[in-house]
């Protein structure tokens, strides 16, 4: 027998090695391998398994990882499907189904030793000193750690031996699972009876799952493509959407499946975890739900991996990755906060988790439930198309009311020669009132990206591109303006480009959460203030100190950037204040409104999600933007529909779709030179696409960075998936100089 394992190195190729006798058996599709390669040994997973091979003199595989196989048949064919559409090698999409920890076997299961006592006939013998400490301390017990028994009795594994030989105890090695939520006492919870909007969207969702036994039943017969479900949950913040995935999932387990929920990294707090383990993994039950994401040790996901594996955890909740657990059978994927941008991998394979789990589940059949406040574009998009089913739950339970948003023009409060204040008179105001009144703020302010806007303080006057509707980025090295979708260039003004205002001050100078805190400090001496961002937040534990601080009424103001702007839940927020709400809007992005829609909404959201009504303060200097107007009056439908209309008159996604293309090297003449040349030839072979616009190339907006160029080529068309196969094969057949690297990125989140 013969095995066709694909390699961890990108070759775009697999190779075919001998099943040696010893190992027949345990090998099959799926089962992780170490192969010899040349004078090296490689690990790779096995994709066929065949009679007889073309190649002759085949090497023999080395060893099995793993007592059972690692990537299911359904797995592998998800990977594949990564590789072809995000148009990376198949070996670097295979790869990234199994967590590190997995892969590699060094992490493998915890061995410890037990000591137990034996049951003893006859006369006890007479023990010297020691040997006698130790028994009393293992009869005591009855079965205790080798290494705890050692610690207590001060002596050395020898006097266990010498028990052990006179038959009163034995020492075994056994498996200890890691548990990264052993510490965590947590209660079980009882399904809550669903308000209307609720109960109708959750019978939606499972008459969808019930009919997936009739639609799976007819594809065996037919052997025809099944018609999947995925629905998207629209439901404002603090409407129960959480409580609606729970009991959806209850469905899919008494219908004997498992469930995967996505959420974002950031979102992964022990708050959100415990809520599904509340329900679902108390009592004698505390393996089913199994947790994985990026502050786990390794020897904790592997654990937890390979309880999903051996189908003992049945419920997986994760960050982007989860998407690969090998769940099965597989009734229902939730990928909560469909919106956020973490969903994307940012480096190869560059797959979004959500379009990786619509694609999971038209394969095997599960319903797909999609969750958001503020949905992406793409998404509301494939509803209007009737391609998604919108669920809508348009009221925060308990009757609490959305809180009141206030835009405050900040062009008013500016000062005579100096540039506007951090804190409008509104907004100082409504900081004492709370303090007065033992409630607590939420302060926001989005520091990221490092494009710099042009942006006048005066009027709110931006510099934006005239083809391409994005923000030019300001290059200070050159003093020059340009768009990195066009590669339009032009001059910094001297004066604000606009007749009636002609300020001088027009650079804007950006400011972070750092200086917020400072004047917060000096205005408000006695609050007591936290600030929470990358920066302070290093260690494992802060972000969990900070809001355990505030949650027990320790900290009056949070000042943070979007670590805080999601899923959480303080009864005492009573008011949130966002700094600076354009920061997001100026981003040389066409997304950007959509970001600052989204940002907006969800930080509202914070506020007054206990008794008393919650008010926001959004500062902004182009106060009038749909983005502000529409977030401010919590209206979704609105904003989508002018939104929308933009990305239809530029063609930019979901109109149509983006393959963003990267160049990269350390010679800059090179590398526009390539460019050129790659966009040519581009244009020679992709002539069948008749909808294809492709533009560029462009310096990207962070044009230099580590000291290397980068430049794009943008390409848009509704028909992703042959752009893909197209873009392969050109790209396999391009002679690229040795130093300059090309990166591809189909439906790219992020262009810069
Ligand atoms: P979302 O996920 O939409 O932000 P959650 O599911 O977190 O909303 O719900 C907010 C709060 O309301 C939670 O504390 C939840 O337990 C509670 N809740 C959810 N549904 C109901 C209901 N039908 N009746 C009463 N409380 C509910
Ligand atoms: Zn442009």
């Amino acid at each position: 027998m013969i095995a066709r394992v694909s390699l961890e190195i990108a070759l775009r190729k697999e190779f075919d090695y001998l099943i040696p006798a010893d190992l027949a058996g345990q090998i099959d599709v799926g089962s992780r391998v170490q192969v010899p390669f040349g004078p090296r040994k490689l690990l790779g997973v096995v994709t066929a398994v065949a009679e007889e091979s073309g190649h002759a003199n085949l090497k023999p595989i080395l060893k099995v990882i793993g007592a059972q196989t690692l990537v299911t048949p359904k797995v592998l064919k998800l990977a594949r499907w990564i590789g072809e559409y995000y148009c990376c090698a198949p070996e670097i999409a295979l790869k990234s189904v199994l967590p590190e920890a997995v892969r590699k076997e060094d992490a493998g299961w915890r061995e410890r030793l037990l000591v137990r006592a034996l049951p003893f006939v006859g006369e006890f013998p007479k023990l010297p000193g020691r040997q006698q400490a130790v028994w009393n301390l293992v009869e005591e017990r009855r079965v205790i750690m080798l290494s705890e028994l050692l610690r207590l009795a001060k002596t050395t594994a020898n006097t266990v031996r010498k028990l052990e030989d006179r038959g009163l105890v034995s020492l075994t090695a056994e498996v200890s699972e890691r548990d990264p939520y052993a510490r965590e006492t947590i209660l079980a919870t009882q399904p809550i009876t669903l308000n209307p909007a609720q109960a109708a969207a959750l019978e939606k969702i499972k008459a969808a799952m019930n009919q997936g036994d009739e639609v799976s039943g007819r594809k065996a017969e037919k052997g025809a493509a099944a018609g999947s479900a995925t629905f998207l949950l629209h439901g404002v913040t603090g409407s129960g959407k959480t409580e609606i995935y729970l009991q959806a999932i209850a469905h899919a387990l008494a219908r004997g499946q498992g469930a995967i929920v996505l959420v974002p990294e950031i979102a992964l707090t022990p708050q959100t975890v415990e809520r599904f383990k509340a329900r679902f993994s108390s009592g004698k039950l505390p393996t089913l739900v199994a947790v994985l994401h990026s502050h786990l040790s390794a020897g904790e996901r592997h654990d937890e991996w390979h309880k999903i594996r051996q189908g003992r955890a049945r419920i997986v909740i994760g960050a982007r990755s989860a998407i690969f657990a090998p769940v099965e059978p597989l009734g229902l994927i939730i990928v909560d906060e469909e919106h956020e941008q973490t969903y994307k991998q940012e480096e190869a394979p560059r797959y979004h988790a959500r379009d990786v789990a619509i694609m999971r589940g038209q394969m095997e059949n599960a319903v797909v439930v999609l969750g958001s406040a503020t949905p992406s574009l793409e998404s509301f998009y494939n509803c209007r198309r009737g391609k998604f089913m919108l669920l809508e739950l348009p009221e925060r339970v308990d009757d609490q009311k959305l809180p009141r948003t206030r835009v405050v023009d900040m062009r008013s409060a500016m000062r005579d020669g100096k540039g506007p204040p951090l804190f409008s008179p509104q907004l100082k105001e409504a900081i004492t009132q709370r303090l007065e009144r033992g409630e607590q703020t939420i302060l926001f302010l989005n520091r990221r990206g490092y494009s710099t806007s042009l942006l006048c303080p005066q009027c709110g006057y931006v510099a934006n591109c005239p083809n391409c509707s994005v923000s030019l980025t300001y290059h200070r090295i050159d003093q020059r303006l340009a768009c990195h979708i066009c590669g339009h260039n032009e001059k910094v003004p001297l004066v604000c480009p606009e007749p009636k205002c002609k300020n001088p001050a027009i650079r804007f100078a950006g400011t972070g959460t750092q200086k917020v805190e400072e004047v917060l400090a000096k205005l408000f001496p006695r609050a007591r203030i936290k600030r929470m961002d990358a920066d302070t937040m290093k260690r494992k534990d802060d972000y969990r100190h900070v809001l355990g601080d505030f949650r027990a009424g320790k900290i009056d103001i949070l000042v943070g950037t979007q670590m805080i702007a999601k899923g959480l839940h303080f009864p005492n927020v009573t008011l949130v204040g966002i700094i600076y709400a354009d920061s997001a809007l100026h981003q040389p992005d066409f997304r950007a409104g959509e970001r600052t829609f989204q940002l907006l909404t969800q930080v509202a959201g914070r506020a007054g999600r206990g008794d008393v009504e919650g008010e926001v303060f959004v500062q902004a200097f182009t106060p009038f933007h749909p983005a502000i107007q529409y977030a401010r009056r919590h209206d979704f439908v609105g904003f989508y529909e002018q939104e929308i209309e933009f990305r239809e008159q530029l063609k930019y996604p979901p109109v149509s779709r983006v393959a963003l293309l990267t160049l990269k090297g350390r010679n800059e003449e090179k590398i526009r030179f390539t460019a050129d040349h790659l966009k040519r030839e581009l244009e020679k072979n992709l002539l069948a696409l008749k909808d294809l616009v492709v533009s560029g190339p462009a310096p990207a907006p962070l044009l230099r960075a580590e000291n290397f160029y980068r430049y794009q080529i943008m390409l848009r068309t509704r028909a992703m998936s042959s752009l893909s196969r197209e873009l392969a094969r050109i790209i396999k057949s391009l002679a690229l100089p040795e130093d300059v690297s090309l990166a591809v990125d189909i439906d790219p989140v992020n262009l810069s």
